[in-house]
């Protein structure tokens, strides 16, 4: 903190912009220079809090000591996300553009509760996800709301699910209840964990979830969900959600989102599709035919923060009724009534305040266009599917699943290795040890399998040679 006379208050201006495009400089040159650092933090556990005081300083301190500590006890505590040889979970990354949301949010820091605590939030959010909604080709009839995760975007989604149910859990609650039936949710055995939690969350509990089986491809199969549901209503329970996905977790696998709808149409169950990652390639006119079915959907999520070069975190809801996320959520305690015909955020699920994410959204597609963020897309896609033309064409590896977008799932298999999920736990290790590159791994029908998902925003042709020449060297170092 600086000496002035002026103690109270903030740092003042002349220190905010110093500092301020000093930060800038050291981002620009973060991104510029990022892939010299190692992927995956080197550091053990414990390190960076063996390095910090225990308790927070007595006096406040001078600005530039605490950016030189961020180079040097923060930085290689990093694990570099925004690297362009990031490619395990899935490979993620924010715009330059991203970061000036973020930052101007956080200038406005405004609580989107009320359209009249926050109109720019309420109506930007709003108009982008009206956008968003066109580009990917979803009915008008659509409406999105943005909330932190996918894991909370269909938390929200089922419990409006259930709501519409009409077993009055809004009202009544789930426990001493003696006429209450078990409540089912349908996903496949390939779903991401964030709906076992989920239903968990809800007081539902693991057993309201019935996983379906899958076929060879990974994607439910639609005969079983159709068994599954009339077994359940004939012993008495209330189906009231399924939830497939298009782009699962493990292998990016499309469950069969059409022929479900059928389902769910029939039966009359809410419909809750899973695009949290894939949900943006739908922008791509030549993709579009894999999201059949997701437009006869009561609600879809999508995540701009995992493809969609947003900064961390924004995920999207579009419900074909947002009404009913209302129902489910709506409360207006005395001191938040207002006389405006609007809409207002807080009506829509648990947080009362709500970030004004929608602004880091606006810019990144006012930068890019509907065509850049194609481009972009579409070049992540094509150097999947090149990494996968090399595994293919190799006797020593062997792809495990097909690739729809851009995440491919494959394995060495050089002829003579008895445990081929030891090798590649080993080899996966070596290289993310190394931290030249990151990869992660999933389970296919019991096989240890490497991932290497692509969607950095700075990703090259000579990123994905590096990975094939360090798994091949590794390989190599290994026989
Ligand atoms: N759904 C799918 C298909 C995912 O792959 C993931 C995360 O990878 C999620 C949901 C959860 O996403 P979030 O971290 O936004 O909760």
């Amino acid at each position: 903190m600086s000496d002035d006379e002026n103690r109270l208050g903030d740092m003042p201006d002349d220190e905010f912009r110093r500092y301020g495009y000093q930060l800038v400089d050291w981002i620009a040159d973060y991104f510029a220079h990022i892939d010299t650092f190692p992927v995956i933090s080197q550091v053990e556990p414990g390190w960076l809090k063996e390095n910090l005081p225990t308790s927070a300083p007595e006096e406040g301190e001078d600005f530039a000591d605490v950016i030189a500590d961020v180079d040097k006890l923060i930085l290689p505590a990093v694990t570099h996300w925004n690297h362009p040889n990031f490619h395990g979970l899935f490979s993620t990354s924010t715009s330059a553009v991203g970061v000036f949301g973020e930052m101007l949010a956080a200038a406005f820091d405004m609580k989107a509760m009320l359209w009249r605590t926050s109109p720019a939030s309420t109506e930007l959010e709003e108009v982008t996800l009206d956008w968003l909604r066109q580009m990917v080709g979803l009915p008008g009839e659509f409406e999105g709301m943005i909330y932190d995760t996918a894991s909370v975007s269909t938390m929200h989604a089922i419990a409006a699910a259930r709501e519409r149910a009409g077993l009055k859990v809004r009202d009544l609650g789930m426990s001493g209840r003696d006429d209450l039936p078990l409540m089912r949710v349908y996903c496949s055995e390939h779903v991401h964990s964030s709906i076992d939690k989920s239903v968990i969350t809800l007081g539902l509990g693991l057993r309201s979830l019935r996983k379906i089986a899958c076929n060879e491809r990974f994607e439910m199969i639609p005969e079983r969900l159709a068994a599954a549901i009339e077994e359940d209503i004939a012993a008495g329970y209330v189906p009231i959600c399924v939830i497939p996905t298009i782009g699962t977790t493990s292998s990016t696998s499309i469950d069969p989102v059409d022929a479900i709808a059928d389902l769910c149409e029939k039966y009359g169950i809410w419909l809750h599709v899973d695009a949290a990652y894939a949900g943006p390639t739908a922008i791509i006119p030549e993709m579009r035919h894999l999201f059949k079915g997701w437009e006869r959907a009561d609600s879809i999520v999508m995540n701009p923060h995992k493809w969609l070069f947003t900064p961390f975190d924004l995920s999207i809801l579009y419900c074909r009724d947002l009404d009913q996320l209302k129902q489910a959520f709506s409360l207006v305690a005395e001191y938040l009534k207002t006389t405006e015909e609007v809409r207002n955020g807080m009506d829509y699920g648990i947080q009362l305040g709500r970030r004004f994410r929608a602004l880091k959204l606006w810019f990144v597609m006012r930068y890019f266009g509907r065509e850049g963020l194609i481009e972009r897309l579409r070049e992540h896609i094509r150097l999947a599917n090149l990494f996968a033309s090399w595994v293919e064409q190799s006797s020593d590896w062997e792809m495990m699943a097909p690739v729809p977008f851009a995440l491919v799932c494959f394995r060495a298999a050089p002829v003579g290795v008895a445990d081929l999920d030891a090798l590649n736990e080993r080899l996966m290790t070596s290289i993310n040890g190394s931290g030249e590159a990151y990869l992660s791994h999933t389970k296919l029908n019991g096989k240890f399998t490497l991932r290497l998902s692509v969607g950095s925003i700075r990703v090259e042709d000579r990123h994905i040679e590096k990975v094939w020449r360090l798994l091949n060297e590794h390989l190599e170092g290994s026989r």
